[in-house]
């Protein structure tokens, strides 16, 4: 695993987005994306640039059981209004939060991902180390399933609701197993909030209870701090 540390999430998204440019110089066709603060300032770089998104296509690793595409707190809507609503892309998938039958809505997914292999995933990371909604102890084999949300993530996502209450306990969640098959890997991580996380993820064994150790093994990975979420290294 590579680390770069970065001033702030500026330079973050700033050295992210050299990367994603860097390899779009060759053919590829499937960004990985993800919800949260994290990845705000990728998504505003992304914005702000000449750079052209029509020809991609763009896969998100989850989004909340029950809220609908037009919920202001589904991802589906964050996506439109900080990425797709500027920037089009050829065609754009996330779970769909109101699938009543979540067997099919996974399978659904594992054949999206299955016919645009990712080229590029963009990762945030939980406190617990969660990626994507795979909560400590998801199989590294795991591919799209209803995932039950842990108290800390839902604690901590509280912050983007009025109340605690109103936070969904579910979420379909790209698997483990399936963000492991993307090419190359950037995972972001800013504050002291994530320092813990980010340390066992690099430093700590490989277990499912810390699930962004899954990353150690994978051949491509580039981890980018801040001098908080890096100062346990
Ligand atoms: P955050 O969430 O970017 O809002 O901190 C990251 C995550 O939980 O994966």
């Amino acid at each position: 695993m590579k680390v770069i540390k970065v001033t702030d999430q500026f330079e973050g998204a700033k050295v992210a987005f050299d990367m994603i440019q860097e390899a779009m110089k060759q053919d590829i066709k499937t960004l990985g994306l993800a919800t949260g603060s994290t990845p705000e300032a990728l998504y505003k770089e992304m914005v702000e640039s000449d750079v052209d998104f029509s020809h991609m296509t763009s896969v998100n690793l989850d989004e909340y059981v029950g809220l609908g595409a037009d919920d202001p707190q589904s991802y589906h809507y964050f996506m439109r209004e900080h990425l797709f609503n500027k920037k089009p892309f050829k065609e754009t998938f996330l779970p769909n939060g109101l699938a009543t039958d979540a067997k099919k809505e996974c399978e659904r997914y594992d054949a999206i991902l299955e016919s645009h292999p990712i080229d590029i995933q963009i990762l945030g990371i939980g406190e617990n180390g969660h990626i994507g909604f795979n909560e400590p102890g998801s199989s590294f084999d795991g591919k799209t399933s209803e995932v039950n949300l842990t108290e800390s993530t839902i604690e901590a996502n509280s912050r983007n609701f009025s109340d605690i209450s109103e936070v969904p306990t579910k979420a379909y969640s790209m698997g483990i197993g399936s963000i492991m098959q993307a090419n190359k890997i950037i995972l972001l991580a800013y504050g002291t909030k994530k320092a813990e996380a980010i340390y066992q993820t690099i430093k700590g064994p490989i277990t499912e209870l810390v699930p962004a150790s899954a990353l150690q093994v994978h051949p491509d990975v580039t981890i980018i701090v801040d001098e908080e979420a890096g100062s346990k290294l």
